[in-house]
């Protein structure tokens, strides 16, 4: 049986019931899709606005799982004030499926760029400024006890891909809550990100979400996955053994501090990982501040508001200390390989078996 510690039933989104197809048009064909949910592009026929419509079916294998749903919805309602949380904008439930309206991430997944070729991929300058969105984002879930537990290229979106537009995290369906009065110990994940942790089922805490942050920065910056292996297995047991490559074939024409910042999260004792505030203030990322804008920093400041208007907020990169604040946070504020405990993660003993050998 799971363990369902961590997960939040309280919503305050009024769920509607009425059908979603009168207040909203599909267009165009899927946006994306998960084990569950598939994703499709929808216009609100009141405002004209475009979003993206995610389907999540509430039984699956079976089971009742509109709990699940209903925290995912808790959680994105919590991350409300967070700039790089996709912005939840409505709810529908039918006989068999809840509905959930999100904004459009119009760019599409990271992913595509990770793996692209050349002269699409990102140069280590975009990392440098994706990374830090990343990790704004993720100081402020985790500042709230959130942690996303599936944070890969999959469910990192961009708001734009050309011009490269801000970076929005979705697909909250794996997250859970982490206090100190809770123990949660799960095995999900998905294969080639998740942390040594999960794998000996050991508590999940904060930095098991800072792992993954690493094994996300190495794929943007090389488009190679650190840890994947010929089989689930041997990701494994790369991942236990943290068996990295740094070496200057994989890293050719990246930075040096790009390469430290990496290993200071491929780090398998979880207390001995870096935090998402000590990413911020990590030379890789505070070096670029003052060379990534063109402007002088005090026309860009006076200049923002009209140069961002996308933006919820002003950009933070910009405005340097930002990401101190989580503005208004309440109490709290399924990949395409994603798996779980009850679905195709062999059992702990069979892990450890093949781990030992
Ligand atoms: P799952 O839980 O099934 O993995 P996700 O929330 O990750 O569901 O959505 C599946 C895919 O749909 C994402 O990887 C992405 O490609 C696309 N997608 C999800 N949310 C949005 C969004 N708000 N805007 C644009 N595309 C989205
Ligand atoms: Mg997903």
């Amino acid at each position: 049986m799971m363990n369902r510690s961590g997960m939040v039933n309280i919503i305050r989104t009024r769920i509607r019931t009425d059908p979603f197809k009168n207040n909203y048009d599909l267009v165009g064909k899927e946006l994306g899709r998960g084990k569950f949910a598939v994703v499709k592009k929808c216009v609100e026929k009141t405002t004209g606005k475009e979003h993206a419509a995610k389907f999540l079916r509430k039984r699956r294998k079976g089971q009742d799982c509109r709990g699940d749903v209903v925290h995912e919805i808790a959680v994105l309602e919590s991350a409300e004030a967070n700039p790089y949380v996709v912005a939840l904008h409505e709810v529908y439930e039918t006989p068999f499926e809840i509905i959930l309206v999100l904004e459009c991430a119009a760019g599409g997944e990271i992913f595509n760029q990770c793996v692209a070729d050349n002269d699409e991929a990102f140069t280590e300058k975009d990392v440098i400024r994706l990374a830090r969105q990343i990790l704004m984002g993720v100081a402020c879930l985790h500042r709230n006890n959130v942690v996303h537990l599936d944070l890969k290229p999959q469910n990192v979106l961009l708001t734009s891909a050309q011009p490269l537009g801000d970076i929005r995290i979705v697909d909250f369906g794996l997250s859970r809550r982490v206090d100190s009065t809770t123990e949660v110990r799960e095995i999900l994940g998905t294969p080639e990100y998740v942390a040594p942790e999960i794998l000996n089922y050991e508590p999940i805490s904060t930095a098991t979400d800072m792992w993954s942050i690493g094994v996300l920065t190495y794929v943007m910056l090389t488009g190679e996955s650190p840890f994947q292996g010929e089989e689930k297995q041997e990701t494994f047991l790369n991942i236990s053994q943290v068996n990295v490559d740094y070496s200057q074939d994989v890293f050719e024409g990246i930075s040096d501090l790009a390469v430290d910042f990496i290993r200071s999260l491929l780090v398998k004792n979880p207390r001995k990982r870096a935090t998402a505030e000590q990413c911020l203030n990590h030379p890789w990322l505070i070096s670029e501040i003052h060379h990534t804008v063109d402007a002088p920093l005090d026309e860009q400041e006076a200049s923002q508001s009209e140069s961002e208007p996308e933006s919820p907020v002003p950009s933070p990169e910009l405005v340097m200390p930002l990401y101190l604040t989580c503005p208004g946070q309440g109490e709290l504020k399924t990949g395409r390989d994603t798996f779980s405990f009850s679905e195709s993660f062999p059992s702990r003993t069979e892990i450890q078996q093949e781990l030992i050998c």
